[in-house]
């Protein structure tokens, strides 16, 4: 079984994925991870997130560096954004997300572009989505719990860019795929979305 799971930042996809995955034993890959490994060594490297160049020599990596707190920050956050809309970027993650969807037994993925482009042969797909006021209050939440002052608003204003940009882009934008189930965590907390999420799965 390979399980799509696609939504916009924030949405609790991340979470929901990793449940599926605990729950039916099958590994599990946060796509963005990879398209965040990209963003912040560009960031390190002195390098421009927008310039196809710098973007594309960072995507020779081995390992994403999981353990690197500065990954999950809201900086590489947003040069993932900017960098995943290189096709070039794109293409060069492309075949390490299918070749882990098309590991024998099975695999959860979640992303933006799982159900449209990485495995278009995935069942079940969900679509993850909340209001992206909802959004940036859980984002908020997180970063204050892990004690990085921020500001709402700011926070606000960084999801609907990205939400802009992932969307708007050319290649691979985030758009829920035909045959995805839609899930909106709007007003569910996380053990309602997760028992909403392990539903749809075992209804496919
Ligand atoms: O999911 P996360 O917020 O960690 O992803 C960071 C960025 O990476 C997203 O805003 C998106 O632009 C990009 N991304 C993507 N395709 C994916 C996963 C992430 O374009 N499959």
């Amino acid at each position: 079984m390979i399980v799509a799971v696609d939504g916009p930042a924030a949405s609790g996809k991340g979470t929901i994925a990793k449940a599926i995955a605990h729950h039916h034993g099958l590994p599990h890959l946060d796509t963005g991870l990879l398209y965040r490994t990209v963003g912040l060594a560009v960031l390190r490297a002195g390098g421009d997130p927008a310039d196809a160049g710098d973007a594309l020599a960072a995507c020779a990596f081995e390992e994403v560096p999981a353990s690197d707190p500065a990954l999950r920050s809201e900086a590489a956050g947003r040069a993932a954004s900017v960098v995943s809309a290189h096709p070039a970027v794109r293409g060069a993650l492309l075949q390490r997300q299918r070749d882990f969807a098309r590991r024998p037994g099975g695999a959860v993925l979640d992303g933006r572009d799982i159900g449209t482009v990485i495995a278009p042969e995935a069942r079940p797909k969900l679509f993850v989505t909340a209001s992206a006021e909802i959004r940036a209050r859980r984002r908020f939440d997180e970063l204050e719990r892990l004690g990085l002052a921020t500001i709402y608003e700011h926070v606000l204003a960084d999801i609907r860019a990205r939400d802009e940009r992932d969307a708007g882009r050319d290649a691979a934008p985030l758009v829920q795929a035909r045959d995805a189930v839609l899930l909106d965590t709007s007003d569910m907390d996380v053990a309602a979305a997760t028992a909403a999420a392990l539903a749809i799965v075992a209804g496919a």
